[in-house]
C-alpha cells in the first residue's frame, strides 16, 4: 500500500527535519506521517514493514538531535492531533500525542496532583513515559498505571507499570521500537487551586534559569547522584571548567545555564555532537566523572543512541583525555 493512501494519518513528504526539531537542526526525511488516529497509526507501521521502510517515531523532537544531513526514511510523529484525554475520578486516560504543560494543567483544573513537576517540560506524554521525564529528580512512571501501544507489526500491546522498568530518565520503551499511543495516570485527590498555584511556581522557577529564546533540547548530559554529591550538576561541573558560553559554529553552551546547548543560527548536528564530546573530556580531565547525554542523537539510518556515544565514535579523544579534538579545542 502507497503511504499516501492510509487513512487517520497526514502525510507531508520531502520534509526538512530543521523545521520540526526543537533545536531546529537536521537535513532532510523522507516523509513525515502524522498520527490521527490509533488506527491510522497501525496501517503505517504495517505499510512502512511491508515496504521495509526504516522509520522513527517522535513527538515533540525536544530530547532529539537529527543529523544535519537527514533521516532516509519515515518520521511518525504522535502529537498535536493525536491528544484526546479523559479522567475518571483519580484515573488519566490520554492518547499520547497530548502535550505536558496542557495535561498538566488539566489534570491540575480536575483537582488531581501529580504532574505538578511535569509542567514544563515541552513534550508529548508518549515522549515523557518513553524517557520517564520529570523534574525535580522526579519521573512521570511513578504515577503510570498502563501503557497501550502498537508494535512494528502493527500489533497492539499493553505494558503494566512495572514492565515499563522506569528508572532514571530511562523505560524498556526505549529498547523496544514501539509506538505508544495511549497512557493511564493514576494521580492524587488535591485541590485544584494549590495544585495551579504550585505549577505557576515551577513556571515561574524555570523561566528564570533555563535559556527560552534560543533553540534547545533542555538539560544536555544526564545528572549522576554520585557526581552531584561531589562535585555538583552537570551545569555547575561545565561552568567550572569554564565552558559556559564556549562557541562551534552556530552551537553554543548556553550563557545562562551551562547544561544546556543552544543554537545561536545555523548549528549542525556536528557542531553539537563536538561540544558534547569536549565537554565530555574536559569535566572527565577535572573531576574523573564521565557524563552521559540525556539527548538522543538519530542518525540518518533513523538509529537512536544517546548522543555521548555518537559523540565518542566521532571524537574518541573526547572522552577519554587523548589529543583526537583540535589541539585549539
Ligand atoms: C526547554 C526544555 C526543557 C526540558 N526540560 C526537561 C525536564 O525538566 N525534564 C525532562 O525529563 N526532560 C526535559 N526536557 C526534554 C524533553 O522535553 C523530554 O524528554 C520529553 O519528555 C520528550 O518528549 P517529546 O515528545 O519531545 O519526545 P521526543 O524528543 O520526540 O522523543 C524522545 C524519545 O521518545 C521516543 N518517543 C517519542 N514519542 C513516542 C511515542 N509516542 N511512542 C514511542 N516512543 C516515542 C522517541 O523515539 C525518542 O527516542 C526538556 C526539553 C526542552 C527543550
Amino acid at each position: 500500500m502507497d503511504l499516501a493512501a492510509i487513512r487517520g494519518v497526514k502525510i507531508a513528504f520531502d520534509v526538512s527535519l530543521a523545521g520540526i526539531s526543537r533545536w531546529a537542526i537536521g537535513g532532510p526525511a523522507r516523509a513525515v506521517v502524522s498520527a490521527v488516529t490509533a488506527e491510522g497509526v497501525e496501517q503505517t507501521l504495517r505499510t512502512m514493514r511491508d515496504r521495509r521502510d526504516p522509520f522513527l517515531v517522535v513527538g515533540e523532537t525536544s530530547n532529539l538531535l537529527f543529523d544535519s544531513e537527514g533521516f532516509d526514511g519515515v518520521i511518525l510523529r504522535v502529537g498535536r492531533g493525536f491528544d484526546h484525554c479523559e479522567i475518571q475520578e483519580t484515573t488519566v486516560r490520554a492518547e499520547a500525542g497530548i502535550s505536558i504543560p496542557q495535561l498538566a494543567r488539566l489534570t491540575a483544573d480536575a483537582g488531581l496532583s501529580g504532574l505538578e513537576h511535569t509542567v514544563g517540560i515541552p513534550g508529548t506524554l508518549g515522549g515523557l513515559v518513553t524517557m520517564n521525564g520529570g523534574s525535580q529528580r522526579r519521573g512521570i512512571g511513578s504515577h503510570v498505571g498502563r501503557v497501550v501501544y502498537i508494535d512494528s507489526d502493527g500489533r497492539r500491546g499493553e505494558l503494566s507499570q512495572e514492565e515499563c522498568r522506569f528508572a532514571y530518565r530511562r523505560s524498556v520503551l526505549q529498547e523496544m521500537n514501539v509506538v505508544v499511543v495511549e497512557v493511564d495516570l493514576n494521580l492524587d485527590r488535591a485541590d485544584a487551586a494549590v495544585v495551579h498555584r504550585s505549577m505557576d511556581a515551577v513556571v515561574e522557577s524555570r523561566r528564570s534559569r533555563f535559556p527560552e529564546h534560543l533553540p534547545n533540547c533542555g538539560s544536555t548530559f544526564l545528572s549522576d547522584p554520585e557526581m552531584y554529591a561531589t562535585v555538583g550538576p552537570p551545569g555547575r561541573a561545565i561552568e567550572d571548567v569554564g565552558l559556559k558560553g564556549f562557541r562551534r559554529g552556530g552551537a553554543q553552551i548556553s550563557e545562562q545555564h551551562a547544561n544546556f546547548i543552544v543554537n545561536t543560527g545555523g548549528a549542525t548536528s556536528d557542531d553539537v555532537l563536538w561540544l558534547i564530546a569536549k565537554i565530555r573530556r574536559d569535566v572527565m580531565q577535572a573531576t574523573g566523572f564521565a557524563m552521559d547525554c540525556e539527548v538522543r542523537y538519530v542518525n540518518k539510518q533513523g538509529e537512536v543512541s544517546a548522543a555521548h556515544e555518537a559523540a565518542q565514535q566521532r571524537w574518541p579523544g573526547g572522552t577519554s583525555g587523548g589529543d583526537s579534538l583540535p589541539a585549539h579545542a
